[in-house]
């Protein structure tokens, strides 16, 4: 999603409690593990699955909520235009056989439960039937197991359970660690991603290779966000695949080549050639995680593809 523009100036009751966390957080100074020695790795939770082993990068989509919406003309796009108005929020998780990426956090864990009133935000309705933890143990993952933890981008339906990963290892673009932790940081969302600030990080700008062999890359493509990055994942049945975050949103976007007025003039037209260029290079497909369309034909978590 994008954010409400202009923004509006009556938050929900979940904003404003989450304002009174970071007042909270803000007079509990740092906390106890803000060193920069690791966190101590917490005992496996007895009857999880055991952790899958692999040979080749594995990839699996999560069900990490869904927003309701209705104005697509914000994407400058009609409502005859695009088949369904909603959008899904996917998460992924790639296993490689050197260590595992969680890509996006979606909407809190939080909202599991909780009246669909108590969660519209700037014109978005959250839904969320399933925690990101519990669908992570479905597959034998624990927190404690993820080596790395990169978003797209610091949007609240992005980072919606970033703190329960900040014992991670953090990849980010400099330019999204600026946007995130600024004086231009929105006091209403830090509160989500906050831990990051203190825990283990990679910084870096421009396009990073996770593992180091080329087949999980970061790619660097500002614009909705300064620091936002897309994700390529090299599988060795499926071929590749680009993992959008917001670089495109509804898959019509794509055909009929729109995006919100207020991004015409960012780094977004530039990013969406690089990216278009990228697939052609490397034959991979882009999978649009807004897109219900696509959400609603992927194999989900914890099923997979490699
Ligand atoms: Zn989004």
């Amino acid at each position: 999603m994008k954010m409400p523009f202009p923004r509006l100036a009556a938050r929900g009751a979940l904003s404003r409690g989450l304002t009174l966390v970071a007042i909270a957080l803000a007079s509990a100074g740092a906390p106890a593990w803000a060193a920069d020695t690791p966190p101590a790795r917490l005992p496996r939770p007895p009857g999880i699955a055991p952790l899958p082993k692999v040979s080749s990068p594995r990839l699996y989509v999560i069900d990490c909520g869904t927003l309701t919406y209705n104005r697509p003309e914000d994407y400058q796009l009609t409502r005859e235009e695009v088949a369904d108005t909603n959008m899904s929020v996917p998460c992924f998780l790639v296993i490689h056989p050197k260590g595992i990426l969680l890509f996006d956090t979606g909407l809190s864990d939080r909202l599991v439960g909780r009246p669909l009133w108590e969660n519209v935000d700037g014109g978005y309705g959250q839904i969320k039937f399933n925690t990101l933890r519990g669908q992570l143990a479905d597959i034998g993952v624990t927190a404690a197991d993820i080596t790395y933890l990169a978003i797209s981008h610091s949007h609240w339906d992005h980072v919606g359970n970033a703190n329960d990963y900040a014992g991670s290892i953090w990849l980010t673009q400099k330019a999204e660690l600026d946007f995130m932790f600024g004086p231009g940081a929105d006091a209403a969302y830090l509160p989500l991603y906050s831990a990051l600030a203190h825990g283990r990080k990679e910084v870096f700008e421009g396009d990073h290779d996770v593992f180091g062999d080329g087949t999980v890359i970061l790619k660097f493509t500002p614009g909705h966000t300064p620091g936002h990055q897309a994700l390529y994942v090299k599988l060795a049945k499926t071929g590749g695949v680009v993992l959008s975050g917001d670089l495109w949103h509804y898959a019509e976007e794509r055909t009929l080549h729109r995006m919100p007025k207020e991004e015409e003039s960012t780094s977004t037209p530039a990013s969406r050639e690089a990216v278009e260029r990228f697939l052609k290079e490397r034959n991979a497909h882009l999978w649009i995680g807004h897109s219900t369309a696509f959400f609603s034909n992927a194999i989900k978590s914890p099923g997979w593809y490699d």
